[in-house]
């Protein structure tokens, strides 16, 4: 029972097992109000500003909703030089790592250049070509801003349909406390759920890019996806949202796509990752 809940929904992962079962009934609430808001959210223009806003407002929130920042500073400093790395020159978001102290073995990104890391992933790696690739896929989710839809779902269901004209104007000026902490509760549960089949396949493929193109060995996400195809006990579910694509699928699209790109070589820096991961 406690595995199941260690290994719950993330963007990286398939659902193996969504246990979070008031955060489902949450999505349900949200899925309606977002609904009726359909058209108007529409209209509400979510800018890169607003994304940044609205995710330095969440992000503390976010961090303590997850049991708080990993405590050794070594470890955060390795992922946040890794991380930083990886990120394209001419990206316009500026990016903030966090190692987050749990043994749920999760990864996700939230709009405006936040990545989130759990303790329990990086336990399950086994080299840094690992991780990058984990990070690039990140990376992509937010430079591609596959959070945009999600983030005006959260602030209609939160601000109602009323704001909807002014949540735009009002994201780019302070945001309050209390919408932070409630978008950064509902943004946690939609950020569970995974993003679409083809935001997770894009962040896949890109992820790759990224690492590869910082020197890394491209075979890193593949890897990482086989550790997780065993952490389900080899069994695919696909996760129970219908639309997060299965482990074996991501394995077999990226594995085709490192052939055909001919990517090889590169580093794993398995050392480096090794004793770094003592102290996680
Ligand atoms: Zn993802």
């Amino acid at each position: 029972m406690k595995k199941k809940l260690l290994i719950t929904g993330l963007c990286v992962l398939s659902l193996m097992s969504y246990a979070g079962t008031v955060s489902a009934i949450g999505l349900g609430g949200i899925a309606k109000t977002a609904k009726k808001g359909a058209e108007v959210a529409q209209k509400l223009n979510i800018t890169v500003e607003d994304e940044k806003a609205y995710g330095n407002a969440m992000h503390p929130y976010l961090v303590s909703d997850f049991g708080g920042e990993h405590r050794n500073k070594a470890v955060q400093k390795y992922v946040s030089a890794i991380g930083h790395n990886l990120v394209p020159k001419d990206s316009k978001f500026d990016f903030t790592f966090t190692v987050i102290n749990t043994d749920m073995v999760n990864a996700f990104a939230m709009p405006g250049g936040y990545v989130y890391i759990t303790r329990g992933i990086l336990k399950s790696m086994k080299n840094e070509a690992q991780l990058a690739a984990v990070l690039g896929h990140e990376i992509q989710h937010v430079i591609g801003r596959h959070g945009k839809e999600q983030l005006q779902k959260a602030v209609l269901a939160e601000e109602g349909v009323n704001l909807a004209g002014s949540a735009a104007g009002k994201a780019g000026g302070a945001i309050g406390k209390d919408l932070a902490k409630k978008l950064a509760g509902v943004f946690k549960d939609l950020a569970m759920a995974g993003y679409g089949r083809s935001q997770e396949s894009e962040s896949d493929l890109r992820g790759t890019d990224y690492s590869y193109q910082a020197g890394y060995n491209p075979n890193g996400g593949v890897e990482f996806f086989e550790i997780l195809f065993q952490m389900q006990g080899g069994v695919d579910r696909g996760g129970a949202y219908a639309t997060h694509p299965k482990t074996k699928d991501r394995i077999n699209k990226l594995s085709k796509y490192i052939k055909k790109k001919k990517y090889s070589g590169g580093k794993t820096n398995e050392q480096a990752f090794l004793t770094m991961q003592k102290k996680v």
